[in-house]
């Protein structure tokens, strides 16, 4: 497959959402963005990638013109935060970019796809993640990062929330999840993606605690027995059409040799690639 003409209007849009107010238990995914431009830009590695459909010598977004890197947003803090993020993805979709978000703490997701509303129909959400992040309030913040699914189910803003790597779900959020029909794949069907019948357009929300400690260590609630690096690659690479990401929860405080930092640059490389050549 070809690549479109370079244009001067990039088509996808790389953001850092710089803020974890609504973090649960330890602070430092404000951290996150930072974190995840130094391992993707550093010089140990290069912005060559896997992604398919670029033709056999592959893509390199290093020649790539087609994105555009917009840096951190400057982010007022207490209940500005969220319009400041709503606002800001939706000044990029209106000039007819997609969006990849590099957080931050998960309740990031909320305002993105309020952005999000109007430009797609029918919009399917999965998200990776340790935990189902549906409460309908976590210690007395609606707006917590273990809250922004409820959310986002609240307003209708998917028709379908499909939830991969959850190995957290308690009671409450089991009803919570009922009550919205969200979708929670179950242990060992996690890279079953035929099975969901899965339908563009797709946002892929990828929190890191979703992953493996082994793989991931560097996040504020590290829980064992998740998924690879490779198996979310793989689910990156097979969802049929992306409409807009986000890469959160990376606390760079907790990492160990920048590992998830890595494994974050990399899956943000690969997400890019989607968006670029996967997407709509
Ligand atoms: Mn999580
Ligand atoms: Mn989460």
């Amino acid at each position: 497959m070809d690549l479109a003409p370079r244009s001067s209007t990039p088509s996808v849009s790389l953001l850092g959402l710089p803020t974890d107010e609504a973090s649960s238990f330890a602070r430092g995914a404000a951290e996150g963005p930072a974190a995840i431009r130094a391992a993707l830009y550093s010089d140990s590695s290069n912005l060559g990638i896997e992604t398919e459909g670029a033709g056999e010598a592959g893509l390199d977004l290093g020649a790539e013109e087609r994105w555009r890197d917009l840096g951190d947003l400057d982010l007022s803090g207490g209940e500005a935060t969220r319009a400041e993020i709503e606002a800001a993805v939706a000044e990029q979709l209106d000039q007819g970019a997609r969006v990849l978000c590099l957080g931050g703490d998960h309740s990031i997701t909320y305002p993105i796809l309020r952005a999000h509303r109007g430009h797609h129909k029918g919009l399917t959400i999965v998200q990776i993640d340790a935990h189902p992040d549906l409460y309908d309030s976590f210690e007395g913040d609606r707006f917590s990062h273990a809250c922004p699914f409820a959310r986002v189910m609240e307003e209708g803003l998917a028709e379908r929330l499909v939830q991969i790597g959850i190995r957290t779900a308690t009671e409450p959020q089991r009803r919570q999840a009922e009550r919205f029909g969200v979708e929670i794949v179950s242990r060992g069907s996690w890279l079953d993606l035929d099975a969901l019948a899965l339908e563009p357009p797709i946002y892929l929300s990828i929190d890191l605690d979703g992953l493996d400690p082994a793989f991931a260590p560097g996040v504020s609630h590290p829980e064992a027995g998740g998924l690879s690096t490779r198996e979310a690659l793989e689910i990156v690479w097979r969802l049929p059409g992306l409409l807009g990401a986000d890469v959160v929860e990376l606390n760079p405080s907790r990492d160990l040799s920048g590992i998830t930092a890595a494994a974050a640059s990399k899956l943000v490389k690969e997400l890019l690639g989607r968006l670029l050549v996967g997407a709509l």
